[in-house]
C-alpha cells in the first residue's frame, strides 16, 4: 500500500473515533482506541503492505483480488460459478433502472397512485446491505452489531436525537419478522423505491403520516404493507413480468460482455481445473444469456455449454445447500424437464435442474475444500455454501470499483483527516491526569466531522458500502466472515497464475495498527522478561520433582502446529510430522 494511503487508512481508523454523534454502547461496538497518541504512532496501516497485495506485477487496484482467508489456487479442483450478477455482469445503472421502472408499473397496476411513475432510478442513493425496518418504514445502515450508523425515512435523514427517540441506544436487533436485509444487487432498485414511496406518502398532502404507516381518510396503509406490496411486485416482475424478455431482447444494453470470459475458462481447463455453473435461473433464460456472454469469434468456436463440465439450473439456492430439490435432466432441445429423478452420473454437455449440494458434490467427487464457488449473493451463494459445504468462497463485489476509486483518489481528504488527528494529539501534548485545564477542541471536532462527511459523500448519498467513518458496516463484516476472497469481478482471476497462493493480511486491532514494531519500550521489556523467566524456573523445579502425573506442564511446540494462515491441514500436519 502506498505510504500516503497507508497513513490515511490509519487516520481513518483512529481519528474518526472522536465524532460526537457516534456515541454508542462500547460493549457492542468495535473496539476504540485513544486519540491522544503522537504522530509517530499513527504509522502502521490497518493491513500490512506485505501480504495479500504482492503478486503478479503491474496489477492495479481494480485488477486485484482481496483476501480474507489464505487460499492456494493450486489446491482448487473445481471452479463453480453463479450466473446473475456474477458471470453475467448486468449494466449499472441501466439494468437497475429497468427493474425500477417495471416494479413501479406493476405497483400502479395494483392500485398505487400513478404519480409514482415520475420517479427515476437514482444509482447514487442505494447501497447493498441496508436494513429496512418494516415497522417504522426506515432504511438503516448498521454496523455488524446492529448499532445504527445512518437512518432515513424516505429521503429524510434522521438526526441523532430523532434516531434515539425511535431506537433506544441507537440500536436494533436483527429480527426477521421486522427487518428485511437488502443484501443483493437485485435489491438496489428495491431500496431506492422503498425510499421513494415512503417519502411520497409521508409528504403528499392527501396522506397523514403516522408512526407505523400513513392514513388517507378511513384507509390505513402500514409501512409493512407497502414493503410487502413492493416485494410482491418484484416477484411478479421476475417471475411473470417482462424483465427477462427485455433483458434477452436487448443484451447489448443490459449485459456486459467481456472477451476475457472464454479465455479464462479455456485457461482453467488447460491446467486441469473442472468448471461448473450453478444458477437459480431457468434453462431458457440461462441459455440465452450464456450464449450471448460466450459469443466471440475464435478458431475453436464452441457452444457455451462446452465451457462447463457440469451445468445446474433452477438450483434454488440457498435451499440447494440444505435439503435441495429433485435432480432432473433438462432436454436442451425443448427446455422441458425429463421425468424421474436423475441418479447420475452427471455428463458434460448435459444440463440438469434442481438437486442439492449433497448429491451434486457426491456425483462430481468433490470434497468441500476442492471447490471455489464464485457468486455475488453474500447469503445465497457465499454464507450457505461455506457454512454447509465448507466450499471456499469468492464474492463478486462490483461496488469495489467505486470504493477503490474514492480510496485512492480522495487522498487529500484522508491527509486532511490525518493532519487534524495529529493536531488533536498535539493539543494534549505534555498533559497528564494532574492537569486541571480542559483544552478547547471544539473547532477540531467540527473540522473532523466536516472532512469525514465530505469523504462519506464522495461514495454516495448513504456513504460507503463498507463503512461509516471508522465503523465497518454489517455488509462489510459479513464479507470478512464468509468470503475467503473478493474482487469487483471474477475476471480478475485472469491476472493470477493457477498456482497462486492468496495470503490474507493480518486483521489488526488498534493496539497493533497504531503501534510501530520498532518502538522502544524498556519498561514493558523488563516486565515481559520477568514474565517469561518465572514460569521457566517453575518448570525446572517441576521437572526434577518425583510426581506420578504424566505431564505436569505443557511443552512449547517445537514443530509448526500453530500455523493457521494457509488454512491447509495437509501441509500443516506434514510440517508437524517432519
Ligand atoms: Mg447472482
Amino acid at each position: 500500500m502506498p505510504t500516503e494511503v497507508r497513513k490515511a487508512a490509519v487516520s481513518l481508523h483512529t481519528c474518526l473515533k472522536m465524532e460526537p454523534d457516534v456515541e454508542h454502547d462500547d460493549s457492542r461496538s468495535e473496539s476504540t482506541c485513544s486519540t491522544t497518541q503522537s504522530k509517530s504512532r499513527y504509522y502502521r496501516a490497518t493491513h500490512h503492505s506485505g501480504t495479500g497485495i504482492c503478486g503478479p506485477t503491474n496489477i492495479t487496484p481494480n485488477m486485484r483480488i482481496f483476501v480474507n482467508r489464505s487460499l492456494h489456487l493450486e489446491k482448487i479442483k473445481f471452479f463453480g460459478f453463479d450466473m446473475d450478477y456474477t458471470l453475467a455482469q448486468y449494466s449499472n445503472p441501466e439494468y437497475e433502472a429497468l427493474q425500477f421502472r417495471l416494479i413501479v408499473d406493476r405497483l400502479v397496476v395494483i392500485g398505487y397512485p400513478s404519480q409514482i411513475k415520475d420517479f427515476d432510478y437514482d444509482p447514487t442513493f442505494p447501497i447493498r446491505g441496508l436494513w429496512f425496518d418494516t415497522i417504522y418504514g426506515n432504511l438503516l445502515k448498521v454496523d455488524a452489531y446492529g448499532n445504527i450508523l445512518v437512518c432515513c425515512h424516505g429521503f429524510k435523514f434522521l438526526k441523532t436525537s430523532e434516531i434515539y427517540n425511535l431506537y433506544p441506544n441507537k440500536f436494533i436487533q436483527h429480527d426477521e419478522s421486522r427487518i428485511y436485509i437488502l443484501n443483493t444487487l437485485f435489491n438496489l432498485p428495491e431500496a431506492y423505491l422503498l425510499a421513494c414511496l415512503i417519502d411520497y406518502f409521508t409528504n403528499s398532502t392527501e396522506y397523514i403520516p403516522g408512526k407505523n404507516g400513513i392514513k388517507n381518510g378511513n384507509i390505513f396503509m402500514s409501512y409493512k404493507s407497502i414493503f410487502q406490496d413492493v416485494r410482491d411486485a418484484i416477484d411478479w416482475v421476475h417471475m411473470r413480468g417482462s424483465l427477462k424478455d427485455e433483458t434477452v431482447n436487448n443484451p447489448g444494453l443490459y449485459v456486459n460482455r467481456d472477451e476475457r470470459l472464454p479465455m479464462l475458462f479455456n485457461r482453467m481447463h488447460s491446467v486441469g481445473k473442472k468448471t461448473f455453473l450453478l444458477t437459480n435461473s431457468d434453462y431458457a433464460y440461462t441459455a440465452k444469456i450464456m450464449s450471448y456472454l460466450f459469443d466471440f469469434p475464435s478458431e475453436d468456436k464452441k457452444d457455451w455449454k462446452e465451457y462447463f463440465d457440469y451445468i445446474l439450473v433452477d438450483a434454488r439456492k440457498p435451499v440447494f445447500f440444505s435439503g435441495g430439490t429433485t435432480l432432473r435432466q433438462v432436454d436442451t432441445e425443448t427446455g422441458a424437464l425429463r421425468i424421474g429423478i436423475h441418479v447420475g452420473p452427471l455428463t458434460p454437455g448435459q444440463v440438469y435442474s434442481g438437486g442439492s449440494s449433497d448429491v451434486f458434490t457426491t456425483l462430481i467427487g468433490a470434497s468441500g475444500k476442492d471447490v471455489l464457488y464464485v457468486g455475488d449473493h453474500i447469503y445465497g451463494d457465499i454464507l450457505k455454501s461455506k457454512k454447509t459445504r465448507g466450499w471456499r468462497t469468492f464474492l463478486v463485489v462490483p461496488e469495489l470499483q467505486r470504493e477503490v476509486h474514492v480510496w485512492t483518489n480522495k487522498c487529500e481528504l484522508f491527509n486532511r483527516l490525518q493532519d487534524l488527528d495529529v493536531q488533536l494529539g498535539d493539543t494534549y501534548k505534555e498533559m497528564d491526569s494532574s492537569c486541571k485545564e480542559t483544552p478547547d477542541i471544539s473547532q477540531l471536532r467540527t473540522a473532523i466531522r466536516e472532512v469525514s462527511h465530505e469523504l462519506d459523500m464522495s461514495y454516495g448519498i448513504l456513504g460507503s458500502t463498507f463503512r461509516s467513518g471508522s465503523r465497518q458496516t454489517f455488509f462489510a463484516n459479513q464479507i470478512c466472515h464468509y468470503a475467503d476472497i473478493y474482487a469487483s469481478t471474477f475476471l480478475n482471476l485472469t491476472y493470477y497464475p493457477f498456482s497462486y497462493m492468496f495470503r490474507a493480511p493480518p486483521m489488526l486491532m488498534p493496539h497493533e495498527s497504531t503501534v510501530e514494531h520498532e518502538v522502544e519500550n524498556h519498561e514493558i521489556n523488563e516486565i515481559e522478561e520477568e514474565a517469561i523467566q518465572e514460569p521457566l524456573r517453575r518448570r525446572s523445579r517441576l521437572e526434577h520433582s518425583e510426581s506420578s502425573v504424566p505431564h505436569l506442564f505443557a511443552e512449547t511446540p517445537n514443530v509448526v502446529t500453530h500455523h493457521h494462515d494457509t488454512d491447509d491441514d495437509e501441509d500443516t500436519d506434514k510440517s508437524a510430522e517432519n
